[in-house]
């Protein structure tokens, strides 16, 4: 047995470790502008490959259903007091295994079959956890959609209104994946109350802007909020409920456990943990900070090129791209930054075709490559070469993307990571 204990992955099983080898390389070598990725620390990744995944527990810190749990306990706890530290909350569940996971215990605990729930649409930016008919959320409860308005791709908040009251939700939600404005959350808080609804406030792209305070916290307006600990937050793949509501603690407790999920991953925790106590450092509002600025940079870069930017603009870490002007779909234009080694994805911008192979958005978000050091002259750069490639034609665009992958290669050299 000496060499289960001991042997690295590269000697049992040459396939995973090929890929995750080149998985390495590929993360060093492109320049990755997914909205939803960040770079995690080292720190976080040695727990999230530490021992104390072994361990099964289910329960809260001090109520367990399996002995040995002490340690676990420890960084539960921290967990707990760091978030709630963080978010400026009483209360704080660190389990939920993805962000999905942590909107269904809030419906388990909020809501009964067939109940009525006000969110945000797909297309303007919302999530497929706030009801998305695919979605059990969409399936086990009946959901209505607000949206932007044409004019300004801003949440039409006059039309959420007129909706809520006619519609009566048990619960208002906002927040989404593709949103780059700051969310009025005073507002549609206002509007929850006028019609007997709960609000809840999925933060999951902007916890790390929240954290380091760039965009307005949800805490004081909502009666629950979630989140993930991965995209702005930079820690490992998870999910957070919080509230400044501690009346809720019980009902969400037990929609986490035993409502949704059964054990802890404990080695997340602990991740989760870190994460969190990087989030209370100094150096990570100056990180939020760099976030917004780089974001505004490469916006503007690219409407300098041509390139119609979604709202005109961003107060997030997103800048999406409405590519209708250029007649690029945004699978093309997803593929073509492949080619400079940027990844990005192709996103319905408002209003969009329901197919997916028709949107013609491009969502890219600065988060990771924030992490990695690029600052305004960086997204400059990458602004000037990415509306180079998109506005090409076939007389210049092998020279184009040459001259634009070489940048990236060079960028990606000059700010390694891990
Ligand atoms: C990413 C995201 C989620 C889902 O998180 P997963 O961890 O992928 O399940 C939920 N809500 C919003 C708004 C998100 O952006």
């Amino acid at each position: 047995m000496t060499s289960y204990f001991t042997a690295p992955v590269e000697q049992t099983d040459p396939i995973i470790a090929a890929a995750l080898n080149d998985e390495l390389q590929r993360q060093q070598n492109q320049i990755e502008l997914i909205a939803s990725e960040n770079i995690v620390s080292r720190a976080v990744l040695d727990a999230l490959g530490h021992e104390m995944t072994n361990k099964t527990l289910e329960g809260y810190p001090g109520a367990r259903f399996h002995g040995g749990g002490r340690n676990v306990d420890i960084v539960e706890q921290a967990a707990i007091d760091r978030a709630c530290e963080v978010f400026g909350c009483d209360y704080a569940n660190v389990q939920p295994h993805s962000g999905s996971q942590a909107n269904l215990a809030v419906f388990f605990a909020t809501l009964k079959p067939a109940d009525k729930v006000l969110s945000l649409d797909l297309a303007a930016g919302g999530h497929l956890s706030h009801g998305l008919s695919a979605n059990l959320s969409g399936r086990w409860f009946e959901a209505h959609h607000y949206g932007v308005r044409k004019d300004t791709a801003v949440i039409d908040y006059n039309d959420v209104e007129k909706r809520a009251l006619e519609i009566k939700p048990k619960l208002l939600i906002t927040g989404g994946s593709a949103y780059p404005r700051t969310l009025d959350f005073e507002r549609l808080a206002s509007i929850a109350t006028q019609v007997g609804a709960l609000f809840l406030v999925d933060m999951a792209h902007i916890a790390g802007l929240v954290a380091g305070g760039v965009h307005p916290s949800p805490l004081a307006h909502a009666d629950i909020v979630t989140c993930t600990t991965t995209k702005t937050l930079r820690g490992p793949r998870g999910g957070l409920i919080l509230s400044k509501d501690a009346s809720w603690r019980k009902k969400l407790q037990s929609s986490v456990f035993p409502g949704v999920q059964g054990s802890l991953h404990t080695q997340v925790l602990a991740a989760k943990a870190i994460c969190l106590g990087e989030a209370l450092q100094p150096s990570f509002k100056t990180y939020a900070q760099q976030v917004v600025s780089n974001a505004r940079a490469l916006a503007s870069s690219l409407q300098k090129q041509g390139i119609d930017i979604v709202s005109g603009g961003t107060d997030t870490h997103i800048a999406l791209l409405d590519l209708t002007a250029i007649g690029l779909s945004g699978r093309q234009a997803e593929t073509l930054l492949e080619q400079i080694n940027i990844t990005s994805n192709k996103n319905p911008v408002p209003f969009d075709s329901t197919n997916p192979e028709n949107w013609v958005g491009l969502r890219l978000g600065v988060a990771a490559a924030t992490t990695r050091g690029f600052k305004e002259e960086e997204f400059t750069g990458l602004g000037h070469s990415i509306g180079q490639v998109l506005t090409a034609d076939n007389s210049n665009r092998a020279g184009r993307v040459a001259t634009a992958a070489a940048i990236s290669k060079r960028l990606c050299q000059d700010f390694p990571i891990y």
